[in-house]
C-alpha cells in the first residue's frame, strides 16, 4: 500500500501519522517545497485535508484507488473527477464533530465573556473588572440558531442544551423527531432564524447552494446583539458583507475558525476587530481527534486494500 499524504506537516505532527501506519504500508508526505503534482506518480491512496484535489492530481495517479479525506468538508475534492477515474472518495467523520461542537461553544462563550481582551488588558496591567460587565452575557437563557442540523450540529444541540438554551434550526432535512424533542429543537424557516436568535451557528457544508448563503441581507435580518458563529466553511459567508456589519453595529460580534481563502495572509481585517474572535481553522484541531482520524484512515485504505468498499463513502 503507497499512501501519498498530500499536507505538508511539522515534524511533530508526521510522528503522530507515523505512528499509526500498518505493517505492509509506505507513507509518503509531502513537503511544504513539494507540488502534489510531484509526489503523487506511485500513489495508491490520496490522505487529504484541505489540498485541491483536482483531475489533473488524480490523472497523475493512474495507480491510485482511494482519496480518504481526514475529516468531513470535502469541497477541494473534484468528486466528478474521481468518479470518472473510477476512484473512491470517502470521509473521515470520526474525531472531528465532538472538537468542532466544543470550538463552536469555545467562540460563543469567548465572546460573550470578551476573553481574549480580558487577557489582553491584564497584560499590559488593566483590570476591567467592572468595565466589562453591561457587555458581557450568560449563555443560558439564548436562542442559539443552528444552520445545518447534521452531525456537528446536533453535537452543538447537546451542548448547547445542556448550557440552558433554546434551540431553532434550520435544515433541508428535518431531524428525527426525537432528536428535536431530546434538545427541544425547533425547526424553522432560515428567515424566523435570523430574525429570532442570539447566536447563529453555521454547519452546513460548503457547496453551490450555501455559497455566500449570509449575505448583506440575512446580516440584515440579525438581532444587533446577535454573534454569527462560523466553522463549517468560509465561503458560506460574504466576508464583504460580514465586515460592514461587524464595523457599522448591525450585528454585535462573530466568532470565525474559517475564512474564504486559507491561509488568509495579513491582510485579513477580522483579527482586528475587538468584537471578533478569529481562530485558524483549528475547530477538529485536537491531538484526541487528529489520532482518532489517523486510525480510522488507515483501517479505511486497509479495507480497500483487502476489497472491500470504503466506509463513509462520498
Ligand atoms: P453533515 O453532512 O453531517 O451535516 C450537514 C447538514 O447540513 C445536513 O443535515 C444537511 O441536510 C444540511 N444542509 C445541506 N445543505 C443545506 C442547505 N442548503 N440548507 C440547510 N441545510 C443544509 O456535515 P457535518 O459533519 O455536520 O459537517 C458540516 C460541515 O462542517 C462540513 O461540511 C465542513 O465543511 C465543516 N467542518 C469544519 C471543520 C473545521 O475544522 N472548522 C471540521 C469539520 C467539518
Amino acid at each position: 500500500m503507497h499512501v501519498v499524504y498530500l499536507e505538508p506537516l511539522p515534524p511533530i505532527v508526521e510522528e503522530i501519522v507515523r505512528g499509526c501506519v500498518p505493517a505492509g504500508c509506505s507513507l509518503r508526505v509531502r513537503r511544504a517545497d513539494e507540488s502534489p503534482l510531484a509526489i503523487v506518480g506511485d500513489a495508491e491512496y490520496f490522505i487529504v485535508a484541505g489540498t485541491k484535489v483536482t483531475a489533473e492530481l488524480i490523472a497523475a495517479a493512474p495507480r491510485l484507488k482511494l482519496i480518504q479525506h481526514q475529516g468531513v468538508g470535502y469541497d477541494n475534492i473534484d468528486v466528478a473527477a474521481a468518479k470518472r477515474a473510477g476512484v473512491a472518495v470517502a470521509l473521515a467523520p470520526e474525531g472531528s464533530i465532538v472538537p468542532v461542537a466544543e470550538h463552536t461553544i469555545l467562540l460563543i462563550l469567548s465572546l460573550y465573556r470578551h476573553l481574549a481582551e480580558a487577557q489582553h488588558a491584564l497584560r499590559e496591567g488593566r483590570w476591567l473588572r467592572w468595565e466589562l460587565r453591561p457587555i458581557s452575557y450568560d449563555l443560558q437563557g439564548k436562542v442559539l440558531g443552528i444552520i445545518g442540523m447534521g452531525r456537528i450540529g446536533r453535537e452543538v444541540a447537546q451542548r448547547a442544551h445542556a448550557f440552558g438554551c433554546h434551540i431553532l434550526y434550520t435544515d433541508i432535512v428535518p431531524a428525527p423527531p426525537a432528536l428535536e424533542a431530546r434538545f427541544e429543537a425547533r425547526r424553522v424557516p432560515l428567515e424566523t432564524l435570523l430574525r429570532e436568535a442570539d447566536i447563529v451557528t453555521l454547519h452546513v457544508p460548503l457547496q453551490d447552494d450555501t455559497r455566500h448563503m449570509i449575505g448583506a441581507r440575512e446580516l440584515g435580518l440579525m438581532k444587533p446583539t446577535a454573534l454569527l458563529i462560523n466553522a463549517a466553511r468560509g465561503g458560506i459567508v460574504d466576508e464583504a458583507a460580514l465586515y460592514k456589519a461587524l464595523t457599522s453595529g448591525q450585528i454585535a460580534g462573530a466568532g470565525l475558525d474559517v475564512f474564504a481563502q486559507e491561509p488568509p495572509g495579513k491582510d485579513l481585517p477580522f483579527p482586528h476587530l475587538t468584537n471578533v474572535v478569529a481562530t485558524p481553522h483549528i475547530a477538529a484541531g485536537t491531538r484526541d481527534a487528529f489520532l482518532t482520524k489517523m486510525q480510522a484512515v488507515f483501517a479505511n485504505i486497509q479495507r480497500v486494500e483487502a476489497g472491500e468498499p470504503p466506509l463513509n463513502q462520498v
